[in-house]
């Protein structure tokens, strides 16, 4: 199964993206994970993207399409991937179309999720991160466990520093700038299956499956 995850920043692509990944045992490949792991790390390419992330604009498309090219040629990626955050503008899109074709694989489904945006801004203010293990968390919808710690890994939770409100309005900004078109181009590929966020993960979850299981049955037939 090879999908892409599309959505707001905060829409919970990295939530269910980890639930679809359990499920079809496919690797989950976030950019802003990757990202973030080499910013911990203190790395070139840390430092460099930390620039951009931190303003809550895009990092450069050269830098990030290296990125994603490398991983999708590891082993794991061969019986599928679950792509969350990757392609996020336009030349993305079209360089990742280019690649699959190179590799001879087609893509089954981008699944978007829509959120508004009071209600993105409404629910960043409480998104917690493991900085470990790269679950997400709630203050209300799916909090931590005991003491605000991770209950998959034990590690503290944190509040991403690009989830601060000023940010998170202009990351919105380049939302819809950017990445929104890309609804567009994969609904003229016949690949978009949208389904609402709820603040409830297992009903996002839920509509995701359904949706997900009459959409190859779609296709297949
Ligand atoms: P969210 O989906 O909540 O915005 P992510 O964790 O996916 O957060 O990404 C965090 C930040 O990393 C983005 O705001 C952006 O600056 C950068 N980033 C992630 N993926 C990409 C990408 N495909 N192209 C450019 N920048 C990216
Ligand atoms: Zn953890």
């Amino acid at each position: 199964m090879r999908l892409i995850m599309l959505g707001a920043p905060g829409a919970g692509k990295g939530t269910q993206a980890v639930i679809l990944s359990e499920r079809f045992n496919i690797p989950h490949i976030s950019t802003g994970d990757i990202f973030r792991s080499n910013i911990k790390e203190g790395t070139e390419l840390g430092k460099k993207a930390k620039e951009y992330i931190d303003k809550g604009l895009l990092v450069p498309d050269e830098i990030t399409i290296g990125i994603v090219k490398d991983r999708l040629l590891q082993p794991d990626c061969r019986n599928g991937f679950i792509l969350d955050g990757f392609p996020r503008t336009i030349p993305q899109a079209q360089y990742l179309d280019k690649a699959l074709e190179d590799m001879g694989i087609m893509l089954d489904a981008v699944i978007n999720i829509y959120v508004s945006d009071d209600e993105i801004v409404r629910r960043m203010s409480g998104r917690r991160v493991c900085p470990s293990c790269g679950m997400s968390y709630h203050t209300d919808y799916n909090p931590p466990g005991k003491n605000g710690e991770c209950s998959g890994c034990g590690t503290a939770v944190v509040q991403r520093e690009d989830d601060r409100e000023e940010t998170v309005i202009k990351r919105l900004q380049t939302y819809h700038a950017q990445t929104e078109p890309l609804i567009d181009y994969y609904e003229k590929q016949g690949k978009i299956l949208t389904v609402t966020g709820r603040d409830k993960i297992e009903d996002t979850t839920g509509e995701l499956f359904s949706s997900l299981d009459s959409f190859r049955q779609k296709m297949s037939s």
